[in-house]
């Protein structure tokens, strides 16, 4: 395996993969502290293309003011190790100038998702992950780049970006991996303590009870956000909890629905802090 901390080094290093025979390159961008959520892109990706690059780069421009930048979990020798094992080719870990050189101004306005849930709780964070996608994409020029549908919102993003500037990678989504009791995995999840992730559970218990309820044939959404709510909210839990939304969405434009009319259209998504630790996650209706 591969590291490579600079743009020009990377671009040469798959310049001279590509010489010799042709290549497909499938990318899986990550901030690191990596788990079986982001193991299980890179294994699609090594499972679908010739060559794998990961990129690990915590990237500034998406955490607001007092989000977690500084402090957000890192380890690089223990990343380094799963994506060597899991047979990674190339991992690219620039610095925040290489990234970020003097001068750097661009940023990309995403448009209307960026103002709904987490765009509106995180305000800015949809124009940073945007930009730095951007960027990674034009870098690697992947034919595939992988992320997962724990970020729904996210990847509807990402689609749109590579959709309207013709960016010419495919974008392949991945399941949400979750832990045996039903937590999504997140590297943020490392921040709680036992009775915080105990009360971190609720948020996929009430999603599972509110699809289960929608299964039986409830389509009001209102019905099905208050049984995701409830179960938040319920229980002697000593953990302080505070719910940023709770959302029964359009699957691709993020917009509220009333009433879900055709199953496979739409999206349960939960935001909220317990403790200090912000969480999000979300199921279909499917
Ligand atoms: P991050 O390092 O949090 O930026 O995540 C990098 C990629 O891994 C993103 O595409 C995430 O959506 C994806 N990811 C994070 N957690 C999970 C999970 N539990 N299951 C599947 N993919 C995930």
């Amino acid at each position: 395996m591969k590291i490579i901390e600079t743009v020009a080094e990377f671009r040469q290093e798959w310049a001279n993969l590509k010489e010799l025979e042709s290549l497909s390159l499938g990318l899986v961008p990550t901030m690191g502290f990596l788990h079986e959520g982001h193991i299980s892109l890179v294994k699609k990706s090594v499972s679908q293309n010739d060559v794998t690059a990961a990129t690990i780069f915590v990237n500034p421009t998406q955490f607001g003011e007092n989000e977690d930048f500084e402090d957000y979990p890192r380890d690089m020798k223990s990343d380094l190790d799963f994506l060597d094992c899991e047979g990674v080719d190339i991992v690219f870990v620039p610095s925040l100038e290489e990234m970020y050189p003097e001068g750097f101004e661009t940023s990309i306005n995403v448009g209307s998702i960026a103002t709904r849930l987490e765009g509106k709780y995180r305000p800015g964070h949809f124009s940073g992950v945007a930009t730095v996608v951007c960027k990674l994409l034009s870098i690697c020029r992947p034919d595939r780049a992988y992320f997962g549908q724990k970020d729904a919102q996210q990847c509807a993003v990402i689609m749109a970006l590579n959709r309207d500037l013709c960016l010419g990678s495919e974008i392949v989504v991945g399941e949400t991996i979750r832990s045996s009791d039903g937590l999504a995995l997140s590297s943020r999840n490392s921040y709680l303590s036992d009775s915080e992730r105990e009360k971190a559970l609720s948020l996929s218990s009430g999603l599972f009870a509110a699809r289960k309820l929608w299964r039986s044939g409830e389509n009001a959404s209102d019905r099905l956000r208050s049984v995701v709510l409830n179960e938040i909210l319920s229980g002697n839990s000593e953990v302080p909890v505070e719910i940023d939304y709770v959302s029964v969405a359009d699957k691709n434009t993020f917009m509220e629905i009333d009433r879900i009319e055709e199953a496979g259209n739409a999206i349960i998504l939960v935001a909220a802090k317990i403790g200090t630790t912000r969480l999000i996650d979300n199921v279909a209706l499917v």
